[in-house]
């Protein structure tokens, strides 16, 4: 058995070369090749384009959480909704345009390979209904 207590790693913000806004993100737990991550994300706060090289799963922890792949409609995610993103798929995730929101991510065996910053006109796109 290995514990992660919860003081063990303070929330930090995000790196500003791969996120737009304010975000900060945790360290939760790490074993062998599983990493996982709480981000917050501030009104306005999202990822840059992305790709991971492994799975990545989201489960979204409070307020609204933002997803989107590359060619495709976003879709915004409430406390409760998860998501799984796969190998190679180009993404983002941010908070709702109007909200904050936080995720948990569980990364499986992952590398991730930042890109370019997520557009105000893509990042302020109406979702479509769920
Ligand atoms: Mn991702």
């Amino acid at each position: 058995m290995k514990l992660f207590r919860e003081p063990q790693s303070p929330f930090r913000p995000a790196d500003t070369s791969s996120f737009t806004g304010t975000a900060q993100t945790k360290l939760l737990a790490s074993d062998a090749a599983v990493h996982v991550y709480q981000v917050r994300f501030e009104e306005g706060g999202r990822t840059n384009w992305h790709t991971h090289s492994g799975v990545q799963w989201l489960v979204i922890t409070d307020g609204r959480v933002r997803v989107q792949c590359w060619g495709e409609l976003p879709h915004d995610l409430d406390a409760g909704d998860a998501v799984v993103f796969a190998p190679g798929e180009k993404h983002w995730h941010g908070a709702v345009s109007g909200s904050s929101g936080s995720h948990t991510a569980v990364n499986i065996d992952v590398t991730t390979t930042w890109l370019e910053p997520v557009s105000e006109e893509d990042y302020r796109r109406s979702s479509p209904a769920r």
